[in-house]
This record gives C-alpha cells, structure tokens and sequence, in this order.
C-alpha cells in the first residue's frame, strides 16, 4: 500500500507512525508533513504540495501509483478532494464533499440533527441580521453564538451578557470577521456538563467507536485564559462511562451514519463527535469529519490493530468484518507550545531531544528540519503521549516525556486529565 497523507500536524505525525507499523504499507508520503514526519521513519517522506493544492497532490498520487489518500485536516475534506481522487480512481479515506457538510456548516449540522432526532442544543438558525438581533431581544435563557462555517475553532463565542452577544452577533454577521463562515449562524442553547470527544471508524453502515478522550482547550491550567487547538488530552475518560457509551453508539452515532447514508451523503472516514454529557444524557456539540487534534495523538497509541487494514476496510465497506482492538490501559498527551501560544510566538528555535522512556512517543505538530536538526515552526510544537495501565501512571510517564525536550520559552499545561485525577502538585 502507498498512502498519500495530507496536512502537517501532530496528529498527522501520529497518523504516519501508525500507518508505517503495518506490514501492508510500502511508503507513506506526507503532504506538506513537518519535521517529524520528514525525519522520522525509514518508510515516511514529506512531499511540498500544500493541502489544498488537488491538481498537485492528484498528480503526485498518480505519479506515485498511490492507492490511498488520508486527508488530516478539515479544509481539504469541506473543499471537496474526495471527489478530485475519485475522478482518478483512487480511494480516500474520508468523506465526500456533501457528506464533509457536517463540520463546513453548522447551521446544516444542526437542521441533520433535528431532522433525525439526534440530541442536540435547542438552536435556531439565521442568515438575517435583524432577524437575528430580534430573537436574541426576545429570549432570556443562556445562549452559545456559532458562525456556521469553518473558523478554525475561533467561531464559537459563548456571551455571558446581552450586550456581549448582540456585539458577538455583529462582528460575526456585519463586521464579517470570519468572513464568509458568518453567512449564517447558530444560535442555541448552552448546555452544562462534562465534555468527551469520541473518535469513531465509518464505512458508511457499520460505526466503531475508538476511546473516549477529553481534550484541554484552554491555555492555562485549571481550564483558563484564550482557546487553543488543544493543550493535552487523555484516554478514556471515566467521565464516559461503558453504559454511556452503549447510548452514545445507540441514540448518536448509529443514527448518525444511518441519517448520512438515507439523506444521500453516505459517511465513509472518521467521524469525530464532540458531546456534552449533560445532566439529562449526552448532546451532540458538534460533529467533525476527520482526526481530532490532540486526540489522534491519544488514541492511536491505544489503538492494537492495523490502522491501514481499518481504513482499507473503511472505504471497501466491509468494516463489520474487522475486529478493531484496543490495548488496555490509559493514554495521555501534553502539547508542548511555543511561548506567547495562541497569540504571537516566535519561529526557528532549536529544539533538543533526548530519549524519552517506554510507552511514550513524542510527535512532532509545528517542526521543521533545518541543517539536520529540528527547529520550531508553529504554535503547537509537539506532542508527548504516553499510555500505561492506570491513568496517573500515563499521566506521569507523559511528563516524564516532556522532560526530554527543550527549547527556548517552551510552555505547557501540569494539569491534564485534571477532571478525572486530583490536581498535579508540580
Ligand atoms: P473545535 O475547535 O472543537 O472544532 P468549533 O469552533 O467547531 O470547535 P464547537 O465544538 O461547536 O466549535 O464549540 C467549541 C466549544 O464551545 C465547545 O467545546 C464547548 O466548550 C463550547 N460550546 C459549544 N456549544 C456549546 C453549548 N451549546 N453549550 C455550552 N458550551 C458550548
């Protein structure tokens, strides 16, 4: 198998790593890919064509004779490069253009749900202004305020006044700040509760579901300060319990891939569900369609199958005929970010390494290779995920990892997995 990987992220960098484990696969190419995946393997390279670029990266594949295509990140997915490789004949791993609606449009996220009964906020939807601004005068419970396209993670602003939230509404839909992603926007209702992310294999029929993780998007510990990509993440979270599972797969996930496939769009990739475990069950907060990052950094290492024979089994549509196993145990991961993180921070520092400690993997995110060594390149610069049979020995053997490694103003959060262990002293 010749994999093309598409995007440069930690979570590519783990993608690569478990891919090129499988027996089954000759060369994995990472397009554009970063420092690690550019150094770390025998059997991975980088190639510079940039995500979106499909006239390169389809004649790349063709070139190569690759006979598979793994799309990291949402942008390509929602711009449509499953049709451009299946106009060549080559199987991707990830959904149509139609199908990638449910992360490039909420308002068409939120209307899927309604439609099929699946839990959700109460919401509305507006492409009006006025209309807009005369619904949020008329109600007086908590709202969430969401452009409904894609804003790299910054579209989601959650008021805690009116006045708040009417300038929320503006900058979203006058002022156009995240462009055309405010066309039209989600209003709804805000929910309280832990939050789990649960990645999950599709092949349009059959779901199976990995872990559940929690993410840690904040800055600072104790959950403060500006939104990240994600700080850290561990898995599985005890917040999900095995019972909450079963109903997540029985009222969400199930009804999910059936709804897909019976509107027309059948769902054939990883679906990555973002839920509220609210007082009265599990609510969806947002669907995406490819690997979460962090949370591919998690899980995969928890993952004990062939991640290959999984997404051949995906796209071929014979995924109820595969054991997806999983190790026993937990698994964490710290992001280890650039100083001034998620605001401006500088580029090129070099970054020193020594050899971290067993059942621990240090992915690259932002990293490039310069005169042989590593440099940062990004905000988010690596990940360490451990994994070990009990929580605070993943958790301590992750920062063990993080020890290994320095370089100039490197920052990142002592507290992940806090919600299910007690605050870390150091
Ligand atoms: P991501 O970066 O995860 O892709 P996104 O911009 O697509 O995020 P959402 O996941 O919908 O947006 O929301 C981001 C965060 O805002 C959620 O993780 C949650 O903490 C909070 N949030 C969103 N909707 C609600 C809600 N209805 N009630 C409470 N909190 C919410």
């Amino acid at each position: 198998l010749r994999v093309l990987l598409v995007g440069n992220g930690g979570r590519e960098h783990a993608l690569a790593w478990a891919l090129q484990k499988s027996a089954r696969v000759e060369r994995v190419y990472v397009a554009p890919g970063n420092g690690g995946t550019g150094s770390a393997f025998a059997n991975v390279e980088n190639v510079e064509i940039g995500v979106s670029d499909f006239a390169n990266l389809v004649k790349f594949a063709v070139e190569k004779n690759v006979n598979l295509v793994v799309p990291g990140p949402e942008v390509p997915l929602v711009e449509g490069i499953e049709t451009h490789f299946r106009k060549v004949g080559i199987p991707v791993f990830g959904p149509s253009m139609a199908a990638a609606r449910m992360e490039g449009s909420k308002t068409f996220s939120k209307d899927f749900m309604a439609r099929h009964n699946i839990p959700t906020a109460a919401y509305k939807n507006f492409s009006d202004y006025n209309a807009a601004k005369e619904y949020l005068d008329s109600i007086d419970h908590d709202i969430v305020i969401k452009a409904s396209g894609l804003a790299a993670g910054k579209g989601v602003i959650i008021p805690t006044t009116k006045e708040e939230a009417h300038a929320a509404l503006k900058d979203i839909m006058e002022d156009r700040s995240f462009g055309d992603a405010g066309d039209e926007v989600v209003i709804e209702e805000f929910m309280t509760g832990d939050e789990a992310s649960i990645l999950a294999f599709s092949d349009g029929y059959t779901i199976v579901a990995l872990p559940p993780a929690q993410d840690h998007k904040r800055i600072f510990d104790g959950d403060e300060g500006p939104n990240t990509g994600g700080m850290g993440c561990y898995a599985p979270t005890p917040l999900a319990t095995p019972e909450l599972l079963k109903q997540v797969q029985q009222t969400i996930l199930q009804p999910t891939i059936d709804g897909m496939r019976r509107d027309g769009y059948p769902f054939v990739g990883m679906l990555f569900t973002g839920l509220m475990l609210t007082p009265t069950g599990p609510k969806v907060l947002e669907y995406n369609v490819r690997f979460g990052d962090p949370e591919t950094e998690t899980v995969l290492p928890l993952l004990d199958s062939d991640l290959a024979e999984i997404f051949l089994a995906c796209v071929e549509r014979r995924l109820d005929a595969v054991e997806i196993k999983v190790k026993p145990g937990f698994a964490c991961t710290v992001v280890l970010s650039a100083g001034g993180y998620p605001g401006n921070y500088p580029k090129g520092d070099k970054i020193e390494f020594a050899t971290p400690g067993p059942d621990t993997q240090v992915f690259h995110a932002g990293t490039a290779v310069r005169d042989g060594g590593i440099v940062t390149n990004g905000g988010r610069v690596l990940a360490v995920s451990a994994t070990a049979n009990e929580l605070k020995e993943a958790v301590d053997k992750a920062y063990e990892g993080v020890k290994t490694i320095q370089f100039k103003d490197m920052f990142y959060r002592k507290d992940i997995a806090h919600r299910a262990l007690k605050p870390r002293e150091t």
